[in-house]
């Protein structure tokens, strides 16, 4: 599991930005190791919360533009030809889209098939598997994801060395990621864009892998923690990761060039560098 990171971007154009950094990462921003190095990042930041009640549009309009010159250095106004508040909404899309997620799932009509159906409707098998694992898991998380964090909170560190309470966090942010990117994978396929094809495909693995990881702390931790329902957490924790693997296998099978894909930044030794002074 990743570090917890609030390093914030500070550089401006010309700054030490990894180009393509964001382009196939997990948008954890909160624990991203490279996010002192991530453009898209310090647009975010710079942009703040366009969602702010207090604000007016022409309050978010000056930001936007403001935050697009200072991080990428141009005047982007006159470059786009664009200064109306619809483009800022199309361009920030707020919390993200496991947030958005989570968001609706607690709504007391909140019906997972429709919810999920509504988006992006998956028509390849895998990308159809994945979305049945994420609405399943939704449920899960609506009947047991407060006792599960309140258990998670009281148990010690796994003997991995991972806490059960970023388990559960893994398990909520790539459960509902896996879906969309192997979605995009395929999508990708069709338009013969294999690079897109490639790192989608093994964003998706690597949420496969996580949450399957996280599940494992979970597995130990539960049904001691909440003996009432052992027989049944041990049942419903074994299906997810059964699940899982198979999508896993699947992934390799179908996406052959995902694994060994290097993503900027994450893959190609930078994470290994020394700290620049
Ligand atoms: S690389 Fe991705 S996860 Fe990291 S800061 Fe940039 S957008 Fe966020």
């Amino acid at each position: 599991m990743t570090e917890r990171s609030d390093a914030a971007p500070t550089h401006g154009p010309g700054g030490p930005y990894i180009e393509g950094v964001s382009d196939y990462c997990d948008r954890w921003c909160e624990r991203c190791p490279l996010a002192g190095r991530c453009r898209l990042r310090a647009f975010e930041l710079e942009l703040g919360d366009l969602a702010d009640p207090a604000d007016t549009d022409a309050d978010r309009r000056a930001r936007f533009w403001r935050a697009l010159k200072t991080v990428y250095g141009v005047d982007a106004r006159g470059e786009l030809h664009e200064s109306d508040a619809s483009t800022v909404d199309e361009v920030w899309q707020g919390d993200g889209a496991a947030a958005a997620i989570y968001e609706e799932a607690e709504a007391d009509d909140w019906d997972g098939d429709a919810a999920l159906e509504e988006r992006d409707e998956p028509t390849d098998p895998l990308a159809i598997a994945a979305r049945e694992l994420a609405v399943d898991l939704l449920k899960w998380l609506r009947e047991h994801g407060e006792a599960a964090q309140i258990a998670c909170d009281a148990a010690a560190v796994h003997p991995c060395g991972v806490a059960p309470a970023d388990a559960l966090d893994v398990i909520r942010w790539y459960g509902v990621q896996l879906g969309p990117k192997l979605q995009r994978a395929v999508r990708s396929d069709a338009k013969g864009n294999a690079r897109d094809r490639a790192g989608s495909a093994k964003v998706a693995l690597l949420a496969a892998e996580r949450t399957f990881g996280g599940w494992t702390v979970l597995r130990d931790v539960l049904p001691a923690a909440l003996p009432a329902r052992r027989a049944e957490f041990a049942a419903e924790i074994a299906d997810f990761q059964r699940r899982l693997a198979s999508l896993r296998a699947g992934i390799d099978r179908a996406f052959p060039a995902a694994r060994t894909f290097v993503r900027p930044g994450f893959d190609d030794g930078t994470l290994e560098e020394p700290a620049a002074l």
